[in-house]
């Protein structure tokens, strides 16, 4: 059986982010995992609960999801509310549907507090930006699962054909 990935709602086209716009990635290998059947799609926040557009929320105090999930690190929205439980709830909700298709692999979109898995915001909406992961990202890794960026779709293309 072909691997599925589990794939960021957004880098998909699917106007889901805080902002109502998509992050549309067009990528011949991409394409073809569509083709195949093999993408599993999902926005962590839209399933917790979010509606589009939502205010943006960053990782408070420079910290990450790792921190959130184990040492009580919140996200917090520009408006001050804190929604940590929903990002909580969405990546465990990433995960459950991950484990279902048995991904062991995941492409998500870089610099967002769920799918970041390279770089997230500082939590000063300042736009400044850390190396880091965002919740859902540090959750799947925690479960085994490699998460990939955007800008490392051939990465995980021969990390797949590799595997298969
Ligand atoms: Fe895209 Fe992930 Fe943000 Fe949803 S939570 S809009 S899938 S980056």
């Amino acid at each position: 059986m072909m691997e599925k990935i589990l794939v960021s709602a957004c880098l998909l086209g699917r106007p889901v982010r805080y902002n109502g716009s998509a992050k549309h990635v067009a990528h011949p290998a991409l394409e073809q995992w569509q083709r195949e059947g093999r993408i599993v799609s999902i926005c962590p926040e839209l399933t917790a609960g979010f509606s589009v557009p939502r205010p943006p929320a960053e990782i408070a105090k420079g910290r990450s999801g790792e921190a959130v999930l184990s040492d009580g690190a919140r996200v917090i929205e520009v408006t001050g509310a804190d929604v940590t439980d929903l990002y909580i709830a969405g990546a465990h909700a990433a995960l459950d549907l991950a484990r279902e298709h048995d991904c062991r692999f995941a492409l998500l979109i870089d610099g967002s507090p769920s799918c970041g898995s390279g770089f997230i915001y500082d939590g000063s909406f300042g736009g400044r930006t850390h190396v880091g992961a965002g919740v859902t990202a540090a959750l799947l890794r925690d479960h085994g699962i490699e998460v990939f960026a955007e800008t490392e779709i051939d990465t995980l293309s021969s990390r797949l054909s590799r595997n298969s």
